[in-house]
């Protein structure tokens, strides 16, 4: 579904992605590893077109998409949950919800969607209209996903959404992972929680310095003698 070969992508004249290679396979959960800094986050930017690719190529269902509007992503199906939530506080959950929707495809059925992914999250249908900047951390972390899906993605990429998280939220948000996978919506995700995304996961890539190190299926990764001393603390 998503092939990435030779990326090459960073901050005006700072390089930090040195030519990575990734795929995904459709209704995967795939997850990229790495420590603070090792190029996580712009990896998942330069794939929605937030940051320029300097070069290589990004593939999506056989098309190139290299050098996309992040507009474009969204309308070939590619969605990102941002690390920090990013809602509109003064504006209602509903209103939010709304506010993901703006792809083209996914304007006329605004009301069939929102119902089929208010079944995915009954807490946030409970909240509906409440103002998002009134809601606890976890609940806005939903509303988050929530909004993701909103655009009728194709390929959802996650960016901690486990951050500031108790412990039993990050389980349900785990689940909620899951739940989205059943829905037909494969899955990148990034998480710093590695020992329970390597369980969830499909596949991994272990991103060290801009550069993928080791990859394997999430089963593969966990039984890995250099992850589990730099990840996984024993
Ligand atoms: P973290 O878990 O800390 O978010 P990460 O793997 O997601 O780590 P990135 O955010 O992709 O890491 O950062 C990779 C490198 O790019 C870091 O050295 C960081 O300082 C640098 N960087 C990130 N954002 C910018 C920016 N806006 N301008 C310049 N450099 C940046």
């Amino acid at each position: 579904m998503l092939k990435v070969s030779n990326l090459h992508s960073g901050y005006g004249k700072t390089q930090v992605l040195d030519g990575i290679d990734f795929e995904v396979n459709k209704g995967e959960i795939v997850t990229l590893i790495g420590a603070n800094g090792a190029g996580k986050t712009t990896t998942l930017k330069t794939l929605c077109g937030v940051i320029p690719t300097m070069s290589g190529k990004i593939e999506f269902e056989g098309r190139d998409m290299t050098g996309s509007s992040t507009y474009d992503m969204v309308e070939t199906g590619i969605s990102m949950i941002p690390e920090g939530r990013q809602l509109f506080p003064n504006f209602t959950v509903r209103d939010n919800l709304i506010m993901g929707s703006f792809k083209r495809t996914a304007r006329p059925i605004v009301r069939q969607k929102m119902d089929e992914v208010l079944q995915i999250f009954p807490r946030v249908k409970e909240r509906l209209n409440q103002l998002a900047g009134s809601l606890s951390g976890g609940e806005q972390q939903m509303v988050a996903i929530a909004r993701g899906m909103m655009a009728d993605p194709k390929l959802l990429m996650f960016d901690e959404p486990s951050l500031g998280l108790s412990p039993i939220l990050v389980q349900q948000m785990f689940d909620i992972v899951r739940d989205i996978t059943n829905h037909g919506v494969t899955v990148l995700l990034v998480e710093q929680n590695v020992y329970r995304t390597l369980r969830l996961a499909d596949r991994g890539y272990v991103l060290e310095n801009g550069a993928i190190v080791i990859s394997g299926t999430g089963e593969e990764l966990l039984g890995n003698a250099h992850i589990k001393k730099a990840y996984l603390g024993h």
